[in-house]
């Protein structure tokens, strides 16, 4: 693995009524990552693609933090197995320790909270101050639209062609560690090129 990857954060999808092939590919993830001993974090649920990510990385002896905000307890859904459990005030603290303590994201399909976490992983991406590696997962075409939306978001002059560096979309679990490890290079520079002028 690189020397300065260690650990990597996944966002994926609390459903449980998704295809099957969402949790499989969850699964798949969170195995490989534990067999190259990548420590996980992620948040810290036990239901759905989340669920099926902690059994994958459990399986395989590998290291998983969850990070959940505490009004989520009442919802019973914190998976109690996991390696670490790490308490927060909020799903924005949540999202801020999420990037602080990971050295690359991998994103599953899944739904509105899985959209927001790319969306302003990518943001601050764009931004200059978020710099790893950011990868998704193409399950079964789920993320056709939004690559779409992002080529028309280039394509209407919102985005510079050269943004579409800061992600990559792949196929399958075992892809998306080739991508984190061959991710090109971003920097603080490219707060200059941000916004389209
Ligand atoms: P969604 O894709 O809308 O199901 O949202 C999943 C993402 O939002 C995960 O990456 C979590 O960080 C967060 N999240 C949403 N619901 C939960 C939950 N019940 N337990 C833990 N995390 C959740």
């Amino acid at each position: 693995m690189p020397e300065d990857i260690d650990t990597i954060c996944v966002f994926c999808a609390s459903s449980q009524q998704s295809d099957q092939v969402y949790r499989d590919h969850a699964r798949k993830l969170g195995k490989l990552l534990a067999r190259k001993r990548y420590e996980v974090i992620y948040g810290g649920g036990r239901i759905g693609s989340m669920g099926a990510l902690a059994e994958g990385v459990l399986q395989q002896s590998g290291k998983i933090t969850g990070i959940i905000p505490r009004f989520m307890e009442d919802l019973e859904v914190h998976h109690e197995g996991i390696t670490r459990t790490i308490w927060v005030d909020s799903m924005r603290q949540r999202k801020q320790l999420m990037l602080d303590k990971s050295d690359a994201i991998i994103g599953l399909p899944g739904g509105s909270g899985t959209l927001e976490e790319l969306m302003e992983t990518i943001t601050l991406k764009r931004l200059g101050q978020y710099l790893n590696p950011i990868v998704m997962i193409n399950t079964r075409g789920a993320f056709n639209p939004l690559q779409d939306l992002f080529e028309r978001c280039i394509s209407e002059r919102f985005m510079e062609k050269r943004h579409r560096e800061m992600w990559k979309f792949v196929d399958t679990p075992e892809d998306a560690l080739k991508a984190v490890e061959d991710a090109p290079p971003w920097s603080e520079n490219a707060r200059s090129f941000a916004a389209l002028k």
